[in-house]
């Protein structure tokens, strides 16, 4: 769209541009295309816009993707943009607040890519809300303010390397793709714009993300200050310095992300942080009907594809929501999927509801004395032969889990599951889709 179509569109809609909506939109299509190339959309994309205000972006987008979601606040423009694409059954026009924008229903749409020519005021809100781990982009490109885009790609040494930076490079790789002068919006901001490239990135070892934003969020907090002042002191800070492998005196400004995440693994204190699986542990073997055989190592009953026990527990938040765990990528078997909110094999000995409790507290941090057995699954390749029973309960307060096994965790509703699954059953651990089966058919 040329300036004269966007004002028109603009005049016609009785939109004033508002600097509080950071409405300055793009005139210059040639840029618009660029901007949108640099998702590399296929047919099989659902692509989420953020602020489509006149559609500059948007018209590059439609008819080229499965599905294309439009998240504007402002009514008019909401309006405009669903009778220009009214004819058009796979365009979605929300008209909302995108820091609001409740992302989880966009799992069911994977593989989804995010845009958006972000409004100035609420960039880091929505970034917050859409790009947060964990969120179900494997790619996304912004438009802000120059000074913000070179804040998220910044490393040490630069005057812009801080928080931001820190926190978007341990979910994204950030790349700067593009310089934006005013001169091609309309109004002209006072400040020029730099377009970002970020993909998924999946090259970091496991870290308990919690655990790395309250420690960047100390150090940080004084950054001139020497970071060993600012930190708990439950790590020896000679330990720290060694295996980091810096001054005594660093600040936080200095450290790279790896170091980053070295100091979160020294700081964590997770008894599970270690080790994703055990392959000592023992194991009873069963027969068909569950019957005790033997004894055997975790290992092998895996190799030789041994019949043995295993327990899943379904947690349900006041909402109703079901608590996921997506896997951590290092795990042997089905990693990065995701999984019952909690799963585990009995040890020997062990009672099924024993095992339950045991793993709700040492998976999930869940004290909990209630269970409801839901039902029993027979040992199958979908279970990794196991017998499985599978319990429900509640809860309403604090997760914690390692991230040895463990990437992230989220709780969504029983239709976001129920329509994800239908959709893209590869997403999942089977043990969990042979459970939820289970748990559809026994609540009928
Ligand atoms: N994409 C258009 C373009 O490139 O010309 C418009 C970009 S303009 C910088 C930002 C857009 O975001 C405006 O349409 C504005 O109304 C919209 N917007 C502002 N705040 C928003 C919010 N919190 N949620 C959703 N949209 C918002």
């Amino acid at each position: 769209m040329i300036e004269r179509d966007i004002r028109r569109v603009l005049d016609q809609n009785g939109v004033l541009p508002s600097r509080q909506l950071g409405q300055n939109f793009l005139t210059d299509p040639a840029v618009a295309r660029g901007i949108v190339d640099f998702l590399e959309l296929t047919p099989g994309d659902a692509v989420i816009e953020v602020g489509p205000g006149t559609g500059a972006l948007t018209g590059h987008v439609a008819g080229r993707v499965r599905k294309l979601i439009l998240v504007e606040f402002d009514s008019r423009l909401a309006a405009a943009l669903r009778e220009k694409y009214q004819g058009c059954d796979n365009v979605e026009v929300v008209h909302q607040d995108a820091v609001d924008f409740d992302i989880r229903r966009l799992f069911a749409e994977r593989p989804i890519k995010f845009l958006g020519n972000l409004p100035y005021s609420s960039g880091g809100a929505i970034m917050k809300n859409f790009l947060s781990v964990p969120h179900p982009f494997d790619r996304a490109v912004i438009m802000l303010q120059k000074e913000v885009i070179d804040r998220l790609g910044a490393g040490p040494g630069n005057k812009d390397y801080g928080l931001l930076s820190l926190r978007m490079q341990s979910a994204w790789h950030v790349q700067t793709v593009m310089q934006v002068p005013p001169e091609v919006f309309y109004p002209q901001p006072q400040v020029d714009s730099s377009v970002a490239l970020l993909t998924r990135r999946n090259d970091l070892p496991a870290f308990d993300r919690r655990l790395f934003d309250e420690l960047l969020r100390r150090g940080f907090g004084q950054r001139r200050k020497q970071l060993h002042k600012l930190l708990p002191d439950t790590v020896s800070w000679a330990q720290v310095v060694e295996e980091l492998g810096v001054q005594a005196t660093v600040r936080a400004e200095e450290l790279d992300l790896f170091q980053w995440l070295k100091l979160t693994h020294l700081f964590d204190n997770h008894p599970l942080k270690e080790i994703p699986q055990k392959s000592g542990e023992i194991f009873d073997v069963v027969d068909e009907n569950d019957a005790v055989l033997r004894q055997a190592t975790r290992g092998e009953i895996h190799e030789k594809q041994w019949l043995h026990r295993a327990i899943h527990v379904f947690v349900f938040n006041k909402k109703n929501d079901l608590l996921l765990q997506q896997r951590s990528r290092w795990k042997d078997v089905h990693p990065g999927t995701w999984d019952s909110s909690v799963a585990g094999h009995l040890d020997a000995g062990e009672s099924y509801e024993s095992c339950a409790l045991r793993e709700l507290v040492e998976e999930m941090g869940i004290e909990q004395r209630s269970l409801v057995e839901v039902g029993r699954l027979p040992p199958s390749p979908a279970t990794g032969w196991e017998h499985v029973t599978l319990y429900a309960t509640r809860h309403d307060g604090a997760l914690r889990f390692p991230c040895s096994e463990i990437d992230t965790v989220q709780w969504f509703s029983m239709e976001i599951i129920e329509h994800w699954l239908a959709r893209d059953p590869e997403d999942f651990a089977s043990g969990f889709v042979a459970c939820w089966d289970l748990f559809r058919r026994s609540v009928g």
